[in-house]
């Protein structure tokens, strides 16, 4: 190469330019409720979430400083379920990818059957007949069921269902069908199922069975998640991170989804 070429070739290389993520095409949503004293646990938690104040004021050298220590179960609040909580093979949550908790969502709207009915699962048909409108549903994808479910919280008895301390037999709010989870997990290939309720398997459920088989393909889940009428069908990107608690089997998460502006 002459040292023209070289010296030409040398100003392409540093002169392509990097172009970041432009926030500002898009509106961004957040998908977590606060944690606070009212956020809603599973009714045989052993605690809640608790902020234990440790400082808050003037100091005596003249400036303010607070600070406040916090303990929870992993699985309450907006939270993410590693697939390790119901799969001794799956990963723990410090080794979920990456890739699978940033990637493209959908939202399937069952708010209305919901409202019918709180024992509402999603069914096969639901999600075909979704496919039907928006295209199928593509490996990778993170799927939001939209139950309205969030429009309850933080009122345990109206979003469980029940509100006996220690007992969840009588819990009754919507999930997911197995069939339906089955279709996503199995044969779409999906990265996460997520859900506006307290369980990705409905109240009544007493075996789990979407939890176990999402967890079967190494496949989590996203709980309590609010602000999913704010989010299109399709067409946006879900930031779903997680506490990076080594070995956990899941843990509180801010999860936030990027919706290109001139979508709806
Ligand atoms: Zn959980």
């Amino acid at each position: 190469m002459s040292r023209i070429a070289l010296a030409a070739a040398l100003v392409l290389t540093v002169s392509t330019p990097v172009s970041g993520l432009d926030v500002s095409e898009y509106r961004i949503v957040d998908l977590t409720h606060a944690y606070n004293a009212q956020t809603i646990y599973w009714p045989t938690s052993p605690s809640r979430f608790e902020l234990t104040e440790l400082a808050y004021g003037e100091t005596p050298g003249g400036w303010f400083y607070s600070a406040y220590s916090l303990c929870t179960p992993e699985h309450g609040g907006t939270h993410f379920d590693a697939p390790v909580h119901f799969s001794a093979s799956g990963a723990p949550v410090h080794e979920v990818a990456l890739e699978d908790v940033i990637a493209p969502a959908v939202t399937i709207d069952v708010s209305a059957q919901a409202a019918a009915d709180p024992d509402y699962r999603l069914t096969v048909e639901d999600v075909l007949a979704f496919e039907t409108r928006h295209g199928e549903i593509e490996g990778g994808t993170i799927v939001l069921l939209r139950t309205g479910w969030s429009e309850r919280w933080p009122d345990t008895s109206a979003y469980m269902g029940d509100d006996t301390p220690g007992d969840a037999t009588r819990l009754s709010f919507p999930g997911y069908g197995a069939d339906a989870a089955r279709l996503l997990v199995e044969q779409r290939g999906v990265s996460v199922l997520g859900i506006d309720s307290a369980s990705i398997d409905y109240g009544r459920s007493q075996d789990f069975a979407v939890h176990v088989l999402a967890a079967a393909s190494n496949v989590g889940a996203l709980e309590n998640l609010t602000g999913l009428d704010r989010l299109p069908p399709a067409g946006f990107t879900v930031f779903a991170l997680p506490m990076k608690i080594e070995g956990g089997s899941g843990a509180p998460m801010r999860a936030v989804a990027l919706v290109p502006r001139e979508s709806r």
